[in-house]
């Protein structure tokens, strides 16, 4: 078997932030790539899911059939980081909503959480697995998630609500992590990718 050595990061391009995570991405140094299809998705170690409008998202993700391979490849343990939009399409439950759902992570998402007329805002968060200082994150018409299963960590809160939760290789962000210039929960992201493909590259 021919080891790879280049890690490549799939973008999902149908709508939304993608751009400014493919810079973030090479500027860690990993090569970055808007991903479309389902042979694309086939061919990238990890997958962002950026923000955006997450009914447009699904509908579309259903249109091109991503939607199945995406479940399929984070069945075999390709992490993937979901971030606003991205957050509330991987989720199993979406508060009154029968919108489409990739349904991967044990919990309901309630969107567009912290009220209407709070469109924007930037709060400190205080997150372990990035340790020291405090993360500035930049909230978008942001969801939390209102119930997480037993199998799901949560990892940072605003005010009590959970904003950035993991269930194995999935990672949820209600904020735009691709908005700042603090890369950290990108090279969180990056670390789970690096892990998986190491212990694949093992067998
Ligand atoms: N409110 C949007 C939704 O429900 C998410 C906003 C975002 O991704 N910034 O899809």
């Amino acid at each position: 078997m021919i080891k790879k050595t280049n890690i490549i990061i799939g973008v999902l391009a149908l709508q939304g932030a993608v751009e400014p995570h493919i810079k973030m991405l090479k500027q860690l140094g990993v090569d970055a790539t808007a991903v479309r299809s389902p042979e694309e998705i086939d061919q990238i170690d990890g997958l962002i899911i950026p923000g955006g409008e997450s009914t447009t998202v699904g509908k579309l993700m259903a249109r091109y059939g991503i939607d199945k391979k995406i479940i399929i490849r984070a069945k075999e343990g390709m992490p993937i980081m979901g971030t606003c939009t991205g957050m509330i399409l991987l989720a199993k439950e979406i508060v009154e909503s029968a919108q489409l759902r990739l349904g991967l992570i044990d919990c309901a998402i309630l969107r567009n959480a912290f009220g209407r007329q709070v469109d924007s805002f930037e709060a400190d968060l205080s997150i372990d697995q990035i340790g020291e200082p405090a993360y500035r994150a930049v909230f978008i018409r942001a969801p939390y998630a209102l119930k997480t299963g037993d199998n799901v960590n949560v990892l940072a809160r605003h005010n009590g609500r959970a904003v950035l939760i993991r269930q194995g290789n999935l990672l949820g962000c209600a904020f735009h992590p691709e908005l700042t210039d603090d890369t950290r929960v990108h090279e969180y992201f990056l670390q789970l990718v690096k892990d998986w493909v190491k212990e694949g590259s093992a067998c």
